[in-house]
């Protein structure tokens, strides 16, 4: 394939989100990068998060990160290039230590995974002996190393569920546990709010215990956003992340992960859509479902996301960087809270 027959591809999927002469700048890349993807034995894995001229083009698998999990810990390719953010390229790594893991940009961190560490988790456990801890995967290696169990956006009531425990601490996003809680049924409480609340704790009903995590773009969508888009769209369907807060969740009409969205989108018949979520998805979605009108909020975006380019996707498969590693004492940890996550599905 040359790179006129990759731009017209290009052009044929991209052309209603994708302006004519970047397609034409995006197509040699894709086509240098499919070409050493080929040389070098290489697996490249895109979140529904990267912007449209790369995950439509470069991904051999793209979805969510249970999806992309499952795809890394499967793939005997020599080398596993991540298009998302560090955590999630650790996870692969965890899942498939054999193989090399590249993360086009160093810096592409995640708010959610910087708000905990190791340390936060064993004080946690040691003011609740006993207690399961349930981590999402948007952590690092060593946090998922100290927690029972991990979980997604789109498995984390069945994974609380699953414990069959009175009591579960959930880490560390604030606004999913919330909305696990409200899910289940459970009372949550937060007890970084107050040093004094722990185990020994009496007459305090819960049965969650949540830490302050949040991400950095859900966390700024709120009802007033829901409410403007409604009165001038008054046939909007509005779809919500349940890493946004539990009032945003409430006031829009679906809530689900990354690929629950993008399938109800798929899957319903509406005059238009809102994602409360990053804004590329929606690029994404509209540029497999041209017939449907997908309305944007662009003005939040992920910074981390955004990090991964086209650009830096050839220079690490050229330069075999970010190089992702996760220490033997860690990994073996870790494995079994993430392979417990994966076998609930
Ligand atoms: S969108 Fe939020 S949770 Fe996802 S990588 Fe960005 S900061 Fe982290």
């Amino acid at each position: 394939m040359s790179v006129k027959d990759v731009y017209e591809e290009m052009k044929a999927k991209l052309s209603n989100v994708v302006p004519d002469v970047e397609l034409h700048l995006k197509a040699e890349l894709v086509y240098e990068i499919n070409k050493l993807k080929e040389a070098k034995n290489a697996v490249i894995l895109g979140h529904n998060y990267m912007e449209p001229a790369l995950f439509h083009t470069i991904p051999d698998f793209k979805g969510d990160s249970l999806y992309l999990s499952r795809m890394a810990a499967e793939t005997d390719k020599d080398i596993i290039v991540f298009c998302g953010v560090r955590f999630m390229a650790e996870t692969a790594k965890i899942l498939n230590p054999q193989r090399r893991v590249l993360l086009p940009a160093e810096e592409a961190g995640c708010s959610l995974a910087a708000s905990i560490t190791a340390d936060d988790v064993r004080q946690l456990k040691a003011r609740f002996p006993g207690v399961p801890v349930v981590t999402y995967v948007n952590t690092y290696a060593d946090v998922k190393a100290e927690s029972d169990i991990c979980c997604t956006s789109s498995n984390a009531a069945a994974v609380v569920e699953s414990l069959k425990s009175d009591i579960v601490i959930f880490l560390p996003d604030e606004y999913l546990a919330r909305n696990v809680a409200r899910d289940t049924g459970k009372h949550i409480i937060f007890p970084y709010l107050d040093d004094s609340i722990n185990s020994d704790a009496v007459g305090l009903d819960y049965q969650m215990i949540g830490w302050r995590g949040r991400c950095e773009v859900h966390e700024k969508f709120t009802v007033q956003d829901i409410q403007d888009i409604r009165l001038q769209y008054t046939d909007v369907v509005i779809l919500s992340h349940p890493e946004c807060s539990l009032e945003v969740v409430e006031a829009s009409d679906f809530a689900g992960s990354t690929s629950a969205m993008i399938k109800f989108v798929e899957e319903t018949e509406a005059p238009r859509y809102l994602l409360l979520t990053e804004c590329a998805m929606g690029d994404n979605i509209a540029a497999t479902n041209p017939e449907k009108e997908m309305l944007r909020l662009c003005r939040v975006r992920c910074p981390h996301m955004n990090e991964i380019t086209l650009e830096d996707t050839l220079q690490s498969l050229q330069d075999e960087k970010y190089v992702i590693e996760v220490p033997e004492d860690v990994r073996e940890l870790a494995v079994r809270a993430v392979e417990r996550m994966i076998a609930i599905g």
